[in-house]
């Protein structure tokens, strides 16, 4: 599933072929759950129209359009968005890849899963959304509509601090690993970083938010920003459906210490990784290192 990352890896590629730019056509698949605005609307919309800039907010990417429309895109599982000189096997089923000669698996050809497709005006390459489970989503909102995804969100998961944390998880009961993920607390935390953060804290995602220390606090702002820009640098985790938008593979997957390791020994002392359940979400932890 894409994280921040991600998200902000595939901004870093798209921006360049969007901002500055006028959208010269918009194709799409039918309606669906994947559409909160209807297809229709969103062409007729997003046909003329200049992308300003592209922010990204949490897991969310805003293409800033001219005169104050805004375009809201969220990856949500599967959801992959790319150029059209994207190469990778990544982009194509299994069935798919398994079916072509090794020199045409590099070439991809929009299917029914591209449910967006930008052409720019004055050429360029094509900018493509594709995503295979329909759980990203992609929504037009009006100059000066508000938006509850929007709204709602904290501070961007990059900038948190020791002592937001610690302000956030004063008289909390949720345990700290729920409470990293509750998006009006930090944006763009997701199971993974969390998971990171708390191994580099020494903390236990088992326990209560207001049982853990300003300085444990402290250590899990540092643990998250450092797992972050890691991953970032890396061009975004592999884990899942993730492919960058430039078609190579992230690599942060290589660097995890603790997440989707249950069973494996500990890099700092040699236990066994544990996974428990917290909030509906598999945590992985270090019963020695962690506290
Ligand atoms: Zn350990």
């Amino acid at each position: 599933m894409p994280e921040l990352p991600e998200v902000e890896t595939t901004r870093r590629k798209i921006a360049p072929l969007l901002v500055g730019r006028r959208i010269e056509k918009v194709e799409t698949t039918r309606p669906s759950y994947f559409f909160i605005t209807p297809p229709a609307r969103l062409r007729r919309s997003l046909e003329g129209r200049t992308v300003e800039n592209l922010v990204r907010a949490g897991k969310y990417l805003v293409a800033n359009l001219d005169r104050g429309a805004r375009l809201l895109l969220h990856l949500g599982m599967t959801g992959q968005i790319f150029s059209s000189e994207a190469t990778s096997v990544r982009l194509l089923s299994a069935t798919a890849r398994a079916s072509l000669p090794p020199e045409a698996q590099q070439v991809f050809e929009p299917d029914e899963h591209t449910h967006l497709r930008f052409t720019m005006e004055g050429g360029g390459p094509q900018i493509f959304f594709r995503d295979v489970r329909k759980f990203g989503k992609v929504q037009w909102i009006e100059a000066g509509e508000h938006n509850l995804r929007l709204d709602r969100l904290g501070p961007d998961a990059l900038g948190v601090t020791g002592e937001l944390l610690f302000r956030a998880s004063r008289g909390r009961r949720v345990a700290i690993k729920s409470l990293l993920l509750d998006q009006s607390v930090a944006a763009g935390v997701g199971n993974i970083y969390a998971d990171e953060a708390l191994f580099i804290a020494g903390v236990r995602p088992g326990r209560g938010a207001r049982r853990v220390t300003r300085r444990e606090c402290e250590g899990i702002a540092t643990g998250l920003r450092s797992v972050l820009e890691r991953s970032i640098e890396t061009g975004g985790s592999s884990i899942s459906d993730y492919v960058a938008p430039d078609g190579q593979d992230g690599g942060y997957q290589d660097e995890r210490k603790v997440y989707g390791r249950t069973g494996e020994a500990c890099l700092r002392c040699g236990d066994a990784i544990r996974r428990r359940v917290i909030g509906q979400r598999s945590s992985h932890y270090c019963a020695r290192c962690q506290r």
